[in-house]
C-alpha cells in the first residue's frame, strides 16, 4: 500500500464510522492543490544539477494551510500527498486554526554542503512565493531541513512579500523564533507518552521505553521521559541501536553525540542492537522516531510492547496497525503523538504577529494544556466508541473539517 493510499484507508475507516456523506468524502480526503517544481542549482564543483520539489496543499478549511518541508533522497510526490494530509488532521485534532500542507525536495541532505542547502532553499521560494505566506500556506522544518534553513527562507521571501516572518515557523529564536520550539515535537510526545501510561494504569517509573531515532525529536522525547523517572533502555541512530536494561543516561548519550559529529556510534555504556531488534525489545513502551513504515507485516508478531507512541509520521503499516489493535496494542498515533511541534509552530505564527516574544514558561504550559485536552478527547472517544485511537483521532479532526467547511458554505 502506498504512503497516501494508507492515510486514506484510515480515513475511510473513521469516515464510515462518523457516517460522513459519500459526496463530502472526496473533498475532504484529496488535497486542494499540488505543485511540483524544477530546482536547478549550481553544485560546488560547478555541476548543474536539477532537483524536484513539490508542496501539496492539502486543505485550508480551518485556516492557513501549514506543515514541514523535507529534504530527503526519498521524498515523491506521493508521500508528500499522505504527509499534507495528515497535517491537516493534525492541525484539526490540536484544535489549532490551520489546514494541512506538505513540502520537499528530493536529495539526500547529508550529502550537500551547507552552501548548496541554502541555494536549494532560495531557488525553492523563487519557485513557490506566490502559493505560500502567512495567511496562505506557513512551512516549517522537517527532515533534513532545520532553523536555519528556515532563516534563508524567510530572507528570500521577504524580497518579494516586504519584513513578513510568520511565513514559516522553526525560526532560530534569535530570528523571529520561540523559545521550546525545537524541543516541542519530542516534548509532547513526551507528555503524551505519560498519559497514556496512566491510561493503562503503569507508573512511570516502572516503565521501560526503546526509541528508534536520536534526532530531534527522539533525543529529545528521551530526555523529557528519563525526566519523568521513565527507564530509557534503547535508544539508536543511523550507526545502530543502543540497549542497557539498567537503563540509559540521556543526557550523557546526547553529549556523546554531539562530541561524535552527531553519531552515537561506538557509545560505550551499552551493548549493541540493530534498528530492527531495538523493535522487537521487550520494553513497555516502544517510540519510533525516525521513519517511516518500519513495523510491518513481517515483524508485527514479533513486537512486544505493551504500548506504541507514533513520534515519527506513518511508522506503523495498516496491516500491522490492524494485528496490533486485534491485540490489544494501543497506538497512539502520530496525528495526536507527534503534533507538539505544529502546536508551538502555531505559538511562534501568533507571537510573529503579535510582535510580542513569548516565554518559555508559557510556550511549555500552552503545550501541555493543548495536547492534553486533545489526548483527553481522542481517549475517551475511542473507549465510548469502542474503536483505536488512531480511528478516534482521525474521527476528531475529519468532524473539525468538515464542520468548518459547512459553516463556511463549501460543502
Ligand atoms: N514537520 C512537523 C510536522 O510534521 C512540523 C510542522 C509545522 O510545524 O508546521 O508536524
Amino acid at each position: 500500500m502506498e504512503a497516501f493510499e494508507a492515510v486514506q484507508h484510515y480515513f475511510n475507516m473513521a469516515a464510515d464510522e462518523l457516517e460522513l456523506e459519500d459526496d463530502l468524502r472526496p473533498l475532504l480526503a484529496l488535497p486542494e492543490r499540488e505543485i511540483t517544481v524544477q530546482i536547478p542549482v549550481q553544485m560546488d564543483d560547478d555541476r548543474l544539477v536539477s532537483l524536484i520539489g513539490y508542496r501539496v496543499q492539502h486543505n485550508r478549511a480551518r485556516g492557513p494551510m501549514k506543515g514541514g518541508l523535507r529534504y530527503h533522497h526519498e521524498v515523491d510526490l506521493d508521500e508528500t500527498r499522505s504527509l499534507a494530509s495528515l497535517m491537516t488532521w493534525k492541525t484539526a485534532v490540536v484544535n489549532i486554526p490551520f489546514g494541512g500542507a506538505k513540502g520537499g525536495v528530493a536529495v539526500d541532505s547529508r550529502a550537500i554542503s551547507k552552501r548548496e542547502k541554502e541555494r536549494i532553499t532560495r531557488k525553492f521560494v523563487d519557485e513557490v512565493h506566490e502559493l505560500i505566506g502567512p495567511d496562505k500556506d506557513i512551512p516549517a522544518p522537517d527532515m533534513g531541513t532545520d532553523h536555519e534553513v528556515m532563516a534563508w527562507f524567510v530572507n528570500q521571501y521577504n524580497k518579494y512579500a516586504g519584513f513578513n516572518p510568520a511565513v514559516v515557523t522553526g525560526k532560530p529564536v534569535e530570528h523571529y523564533g520561540i523559545p521550546g520550539r525545537e524541543e516541542a515535537t519530542g516534548r509532547g510526545v513526551g507528555i503524551l507518552t505519560i498519559k497514556a501510561l496512566g491510561r493503562i494504569g503503569r507508573k512511570p517509573a516502572k516503565s521501560t521505553i526503546a526509541i528508534q531515532g536520536f534526532g530531534n525529536v527522539g533525543s529529545h522525547a528521551a530526555k523529557f521521559l528519563s525526566e519523568a523517572e521513565c527507564k530509557v533502555v534503547a535508544i539508536s541512530d543511523l550507526s545502530g541501536g543502543y540497549y542497557n536494561p539498567n537503563g540509559i543516561d540521556i543526557l550523557q548519550a546526547a553529549r556523546y553525540s554531539r562530541e561524535h559529529g552527531f553519531s552515537l556510534a561506538g557509545y560505550p555504556e551499552a551493548e549493541t542492537v540493530t534498528n530492527h531488534q531495538l523493535l522487537e525489545l521487550d520494553v513497555t513502551v516502544l517510540i519510533p522516531a525516525a521513519l517511516g513504515g518500519v513495523i510491518t507485516c513481517e515483524n508485527v508478531d514479533r513486537i512486544k510492547a505493551k504500548l506504541i507512541v507514533e513520534a515519527a509520521n506513518s511508522p506503523v503499516r495498516p496491516d500491522a496497525d490492524k494485528v496490533l489493535t486485534e491485540r490489544g496494542i494501543p497506538i497512539l498515533p502520530d496525528i495526536l503523538a507527534n503534533a507538539g511541534g505544529v502546536t508551538v509552530s502555531y505559538f511562534e505564527w501568533a507571537q510573529n504577529r503579535q510582535f510580542y516574544q513569548w516565554n518559555l514558561n508559557r510556550v511549555r504550559g500552552e503545550l501541555d494544556h493543548m495536547l492534553s485536552t486533545a489526548f483527553e478527547q481522542v481517549w475517551d472517544l475511542a473507549v465510548e466508541r469502542h474503536v483505536s485511537l488512531r480511528t478516534a483521532a482521525f474521527m476528531v479532526g475529519i468532524d473539525r473539517v468538515a464542520r468548518a467547511m459547512r459553516l463556511a458554505g463549501q460543502a
